[in-house]
């Protein structure tokens, strides 16, 4: 069988994440290592490595999904926003489990990877219960 990527394992709580939306299709968390403070990836639940192989009414989906934790993760920490979807090592892509980056943006730098964000005590939980929906 497969091994599970690290999402499967968050999707199955086998791992712990800082969830703010779920659905039966889709999970959104805070990133791990985010490039800003309130980074988000939006997930499909079932595991396609890339775009590339996902049907066109669930990648639909999805989308409409990133669109949600957009405008909430902007209307809730305002600023700019990028949204990423890297496809294949290539293209910097590290986890093989499709995602969305929503990356809000409100320091001037520039984004590089691996990221120096860092919250500061308490700072992650106060943006979850902001953003969570
Ligand atoms: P990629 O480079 O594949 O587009 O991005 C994968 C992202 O997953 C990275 O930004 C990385 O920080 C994040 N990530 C990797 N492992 C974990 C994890 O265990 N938990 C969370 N929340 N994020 C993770």
């Amino acid at each position: 069988m497969k091994e599970k990527t690290i999402f499967e394992k968050i999707i199955d709580r086998e791992i712990s994440s800082d969830i703010i939306y779920e659905d039966d299709r889709h999970i959104a968390f805070l990133d791990i290592f985010p490039f800003e403070k309130g980074h988000v990836l939006v997930v499909p639940k079932k595991a396609y490595e890339t775009i590339f192989g996902m049907p066109e009414d669930e990648f639909l989906d999805l989308q409409k999904i990133v669109f949600k934790v957009v405008n909430k993760v902007h209307q809730k920490l305002g600023g700019g926003l990028n949204i990423l979807q890297n496809n294949y090592k290539i293209a910097g892509q590290v986890v093989p489990h499709v995602h969305f980056h929503i990356i809000p943006r409100n320091e001037d730098k520039k984004l590089y990877y691996p990221s120096d964000a860092k919250y500061e005590e308490g700072e992650k939980e106060k943006i979850l219960e902001k953003i969570k929906f």
